[in-house]
């Protein structure tokens, strides 16, 4: 019980933390003001302007009056729009009473949490995971189940694996491919095999994480559960957004698809705490979804270049391992070797987050501890930024790795 002579803070608080990947922001933002110069490999966004007749759609938005509520979880023009994306991108039929919109893919999956969880109720999530799923799970009040992934199996959950963290308890899955923090993409023949697992536990639900669709390299191929396994349609719920696809973090549309009654109590939720995600950015989000994505060609080869660099000059540390991404934006660096060294101060290194706060520091760079992934001995770098910008901060990187005791 919370004492409350002593805090204002709900009981809930003490299970979360404070997002790490937007409190080094804030870091980095401060050291900024104080006038440092820091790279910033930290940020999960892409750094391409929003598309022309996006931005247009919502200018003409606002001078045609459309600035009022929408229905709470989206307009029927836009879950159209959304209807036709899933067609047109995933082989999906989806009808629009089976779509939900929210103020971005989070919120999506928050809602999806406090729409069905049970005090008790698990939710296996594979490590390392993208930062908020633990947390929005236990705000929901369930019990995260984390599955460590470590990199023999290329960051990725095995249908073993799977299969010994089920528990009767066990209501959902989370399955993110790309993934966020390891670029990391599941194969056909690792999808089948989960799927196999999913079918013989009827009570189970998938969550299947697609933000990064779109960002799949090297021929890789991205498909989403319900392509190799149709059956688990009436237990599996899509979620993907248009942050990334179409660089709109901040314009706050995500989306969501799945069977009408997980759809009905989502809206529910949302109804009582943002009502509809800004009628504007619908309308943008409507216009990015109806069109094909050429744009996003002359992205792809930016973020290959960066990628490529990236992995070139971290590869040729001593104290980093590194297997080469084939999604998303993101660098998932090894760096054990780097533990109980001593910085030229005479400071021991002691974990991941003593590393990230010393190259912050020293290297003038701002990479995210492995640990906040839920895989410690790791950083993640995003390499979103631009190719110099990349080069110079890998390079920053390097040199102050060099100046660690040997
Ligand atoms: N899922 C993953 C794996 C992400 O990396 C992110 C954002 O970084 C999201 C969901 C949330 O996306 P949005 O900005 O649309 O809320």
């Amino acid at each position: 019980m919370s004492n409350i002579l002593n805090s204002i803070a709900a009981d809930r608080l003490s299970k979360i933390n404070e997002s790490p990947t937007l409190a080094l922001t804030k870091l980095i933002s401060q050291l900024k003001s104080q006038g440092q110069k820091i790279i910033d490999f930290g940020v999960g966004e892409p750094s391409f302007e929003t598309p022309d007749h996006v931005n247009k759609a919502a200018i003409d938005a606002i001078h045609q009056g459309k600035t009022k509520y929408t229905p709470v979880d989206g307009t029927a023009s836009l879950k159209k729009a959304i209807v036709h994306k899933f067609k047109e991108d995933n082989n999906l039929d989806y009808e629009t009473t089976q779509i939900t919109v929210g103020c971005g893919a989070k919120q999506i999956i928050f809602n999806a949490m406090m729409g069905t969880l049970n005090p008790g109720d698990e939710v296996i999530i594979p490590a390392p995971y993208w930062v908020s799923y633990p947390d929005m799970v236990q705000v929901a009040e369930g019990t995260p189940v984390i599955i460590e992934c470590g990199q023999s199996s290329n960051f990725k959950m095995t249908a073993e694996q799977l299969e010994a963290a089920i528990t009767p308890k066990t209501k959902w899955v989370f399955l993110n491919s790309p993934s966020n923090p390891t670029g990391m993409i599941y194969e056909k023949s690792e999808l089948d095999a989960i799927a196999k697992v999913l079918m013989k536990h009827e009570q189970i639900w998938l969550m299947s994480d697609d933000i990064y669709e779109h960002l799949v390299y090297d021929n890789k191929k991205f498909y989403t559960m319900l392509n190799i396994e149709p059956k688990l349609r009436k237990r599996t719920f899509i979620v993907n957004g248009v942050s990334k696809s179409h660089s709109m973090t901040g314009w706050r549309i995500g989306f969501g698809a799945g069977p009408e009654e997980l759809i009905k109590n989502i809206a529910k939720i949302q109804s009582h705490s943002t009502s509809n995600p800004c009628s504007i950015s619908q309308y943008a989000a409507e216009e990015a979804l109806k069109h094909d994505m050429i744009f996003f060609n002359k992205w792809k080869s930016e973020y290959i270049k960066r990628r490529n660099l990236a992995f070139e000059i971290l590869s040729q540390s001593e104290y980093l391992d590194i297997i080469k991404p084939n999604g998303a934006f993101y660098i998932f660096v090894n760096c054990t070797k780097a533990m109980n060294k001593k910085t030229k101060d005479g400071d021991l290194i002691k974990n991941d987050q003593d590393l990230c706060k010393y190259l912050l520091h020293n290297a003038k760079v701002g990479v995210v501890p492995g640990s906040a992934f839920g895989l410690p001995n790791y950083f993640r770098m995003s390499y979103v930024s631009n190719e110099e910008t990349v080069k110079n901060g890998c390079c920053q990187i390097i040199n102050a790795l060099n100046e660690l005791s040997k």
